[in-house]
């Protein structure tokens, strides 16, 4: 089949048309007699002499599963134990991949007076644990995908760097709680 050939059919296929038949509703049949044959039209078996032919609908994909119901996760709703997703909305892209987008737990937390609940991250980096300048609305998560740690804003004003401060700054959350968990 050449190149042309090959296109056309595409074509064709892709408009309906019989591949069989090429849109004729016919195909030459060789009938045998006793004195030797001759050829006659068949009815396409293909697209039953239309000439066309359906093209089968894409089954539909398998749906995914729906999302979890999700509740932002602020001071006044957190908890030692809380099931955390993170929130895209107040996510920093491309600095934070520990959640590995699976969920993770609060182990740590600073309430409206700003201490410090539960545990600290115990990372060297100072914007990756509990200071004495987080202040309010700080949560330490223990990550599911890779057992690491580090500190989000759960309602923080600051010191949340330039990048917040780009996006018009005020409070920050960067956590979504699991309702049902
Ligand atoms: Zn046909």
């Amino acid at each position: 089949m050449s190149e042309a050939d090959r296109e056309r059919a595409k074509n064709n296929l892709a408009q309906g048309v019989c591949p069989r038949c090429h849109g004729k509703g016919v195909l030459a049949r060789y009938v045998r007699t006793w004195d030797g044959g001759y050829r006659t039209d068949a009815t396409c078996f293909k697209c039953d002499g239309t000439g066309e032919v359906r093209r089968q609908p894409r089954a539909a994909a398998p749906s995914a599963p729906p999302p979890p119901p999700t509740a932002l996760l602020t001071v006044d709703t957190v908890a030692l134990g809380q099931r955390v997703l993170r929130n895209p909305a107040h996510w920093r892209a491309g600095k934070w991949k520990d959640d590995r987008k699976q969920p993770g737990t609060v182990v740590g937390y600073t309430g409206t007076d700003g201490a410090l609940v539960g545990v600290n991250s115990g990372s060297p980096h100072v914007y990756e644990r509990i200071s004495e300048a987080s202040g309010a609305g700080w949560a330490v998560v223990l990550w599911d995908a890779t057992r690491t740690m580090s500190v989000y804003p759960i309602g923080a004003s600051g010191p949340l760097g330039d990048w917040w401060t780009q996006r018009g700054g005020g409070p920050c959350h960067s956590l979504l709680r699991l309702v049902d968990a």
